[in-house]
């Protein structure tokens, strides 16, 4: 009798627990779902004034000739295009976590893409005097079909974090076949850079939602943490897969895979003789 009454606390005491499991997740979820919305709503709300700033400071810069001002000037506006930037990708990744979000399939030129994106950090890795470059191999198709902008984003989340994160050396974007069928092609990415690295610890942290490694660096280097794991969505829900390599001190290894359809030679002409 003793025993069985026992054994039915200890079954009402393990029910108890597991309510309370799952109370205290229904609460979390309930949180971080609110958090969301709290951000969707603030970031539209913010980006409405922020568009007036920023082309109102675009308009003033053009009829500016005093050089001090135009200074000034061209600081609001680099200003306003970060807070812009912040506000897309925290609008970007809501609607990735809601999967509210849509991937076209068009055939577009890969190393336009990947050439627009070098082009856009060439700047950044000038000024730190970084070697840059990207490589395309021979066998890589020309024209392939998927979404160019997506690829274009993951890219310049990807290269930008290495420019980023890199004081010395290089950084370098590099593409492969991994696999050529007669409808598809499988490509990887790789964006490879001589800088500080991610200890082994984060390595899958750094793809969660406004994880940064450490203060020390979030302080040193400006960010939302949020780059990456738009990235990792961005990728994931396309079929493809992120990895990374990295050591400390010795530099990181991003990399990706996706798989585009192929074109005929009909569309490929057409597609390059459109551009
Ligand atoms: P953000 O760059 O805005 O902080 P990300 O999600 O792009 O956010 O990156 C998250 C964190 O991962 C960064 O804060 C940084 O600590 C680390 N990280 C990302 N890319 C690199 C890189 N190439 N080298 C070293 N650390 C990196």
């Amino acid at each position: 009798q003793e025993m069985v009454e026992t054994l039915r606390i200890q079954d009402l005491s393990l029910q108890m627990a597991e309510q309370k499991i799952i109370r205290e997740r229904r609460k979390r979820e309930a949180s971080e779902k609110a958090k969301q919305i709290f951000l969707v709503n603030i970031s539209h709300e913010i980006r409405t004034p922020m568009n007036g700033v920023l082309g109102f400071a675009k308009l003033l810069e053009e009829s500016l000739v005093n050089e001090d001002e135009r200074e000034s000037l061209q600081m609001i506006i680099k200003s306003a295009d970060q807070l812009m930037a912040i506000l897309n990708d925290i609008l970007d990744f809501s609607r990735l976590e809601s999967g509210d979000i849509n991937f076209v399939n068009q055939p577009f030129v890969l190393k336009d893409t990947v050439r627009s994106i070098y082009r856009l950090m060439e700047p950044a890795a000038a000024i730190k005097e970084l070697k840059f470059s990207y490589l395309i191999p021979e066998d890589m198709p020309v024209v392939l079909s998927g979404d160019a902008v997506r690829l274009g984003q993951i890219l310049l989340n990807l290269t930008s974090n290495a420019i980023k994160f890199t004081e010395q050396g290089e950084v370098r974007i590099s593409l492969h076949v991994v696999e050529k069928l007669a409808d598809t092609v499988t490509v990887e990415f790789q964006v490879k850079d001589t800088g500080i690295g991610i200890p082994v610890d984060k390595h899958q942290k750094v793809f969660d939602f406004f994880e940064q490694v450490t203060n020390d660096t979030s302080r040193r280097y400006a960010g939302t943490g949020l780059g990456l794991s738009i990235v990792k969505r961005l990728v994931e829900l396309q079929g493809g897969e992120v990895f990374l390599d990295s050591i400390v001190g010795t530099g990181s290894d991003f990399y990706f895979r996706l798989t585009f359809g192929r074109v005929t030679e009909q569309v490929c002409r057409k597609t390059l003789q459109l551009l």
